[in-house]
C-alpha cells in the first residue's frame, strides 16, 4: 500500500514494470490508439502531452493484468482516464478536460459521465447508472444540469429550447418528449432552480391534483401546513 503523501509518487498507472508494458501495447494496438471513452485519437505528430493515451484496468485493484486479461483493460485519454479515478490526487483537476458525455458506443466500463455525482438527475435525484440514459440542459447563460431522459422529456415538454439540451451522441426530441410521462409532474423538493418547471399534467388525476386549487395542498408544504391546521383545528374543538 503506498502512504506516500507526495502527489507525484502516487498511483497513476494501472499496472507497471515490463509485463504491464507489454500488456498495455497490445491493448493500445487493439483499441486502434483511440480513447474508448471521448474517441480521441493520438496523432502521428507528438501531441499534447496532457492528452495522452493510458489503458485504463476495469478490474481495479485485483492485481495487475497478463495478456489472458486483455478484455478487462480499455484505452483512454489523460483526462477521460482522470474521471475513472476521482480520488486521486496524481490527476487534480485533468477530469475537468473530458466531455462531459462519452461516445454513445463507449464500452459499459467507461460510459460514464465527468464525475459520479452527474449520474443524479438534478430535478427528480433518481439515480442513473449508464450516462447513455442521460441528458443535460446547458443553458447559453451558464450552468450544466444533469438529468433523466424522462426529466429531459419533461421540460422540453414544458417549453423547454432543445437547442439548450445535450446527449451521448445525437439529440432526438421527440424520442426524449416520448419519456416525458415516466418524468414525476413536481420537481423534487431539492432540486435545482433551472431544472424546477412542472412536466404538464397528463392524465385525469394528474389534472385534478395539478390544475386545480389541490395543487396547493399536494405538495411538501402544503400538506405540512394542512396537517398544522387541522391539528389547531382539532385542538380547539376536542378542549
Ligand atoms: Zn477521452
Ligand atoms: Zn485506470
Ligand atoms: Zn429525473
Amino acid at each position: 500500500m503506498d502512504l506516500d503523501p507526495r502527489p507525484e509518487r502516487r498511483r497513476t498507472r494501472d499496472g507497471e514494470g515490463p509485463r504491464w508494458d507489454a500488456v498495455r501495447e497490445a491493448a493500445l494496438e487493439r483499441d486502434d490508439r483511440t480513447c474508448q471513452r471521448c474517441g480521441y485519437r493520438r496523432r502521428q505528430r507528438p501531441g499534447d502531452p496532457e492528452r495522452d493515451l493510458e489503458v485504463h484496468d476495469t478490474a481495479g485493484f485485483s492485481g495487475q493484468a497478463s495478456l489472458a486479461d486483455l478484455d478487462r483493460l480499455v484505452t483512454v485519454c489523460r483526462p477521460c482516464h482522470a474521471t475513472l479515478h476521482p480520488d486521486d490526487p496524481a490527476y487534480r483537476d485533468l477530469a475537468e478536460g473530458a466531455p462531459l458525455f462519452p461516445r454513445p458506443d463507449a464500452p459499459p466500463a467507461v460510459a460514464t459521465m465527468r464525475t459520479e455525482r452527474q449520474h443524479v438527475c438534478q430535478r427528480c435525484q433518481r439515480m442513473v447508472d449508464s450516462a447513455t440514459d442521460l441528458a443535460a440542459y446547458v443553458p447559453i447563460d451558464g450552468g450544466t444540469y444533469v438529468l433523466c431522459e424522462p426529466c429531459a422529456g419533461a421540460l422540453l415538454a414544458a417549453g423547454y429550447d432543445p437547442a439548450d439540451f445535450e446527449v451521448a451522441g445525437e439529440l432526438d426530441v421527440a424520442a426524449l418528449e416520448s419519456r416525458a410521462p415516466d418524468a414525476p409532474v413536481r420537481p423534487a423538493l431539492f432540486a435545482t432552480g433551472p431544472v424546477r418547471a412542472l412536466r404538464p399534467p397528463e392524465t385525469g388525476l394528474e389534472r385534478l391534483l395539478f390544475d386545480t386549487p389541490l395543487r396547493y395542498v399536494v405538495n411538501p408544504f402544503g400538506l405540512t401546513a394542512l396537517f398544522i391546521l387541522v391539528g389547531v383545528f382539532l385542538s380547539f374543538w376536542l378542549f
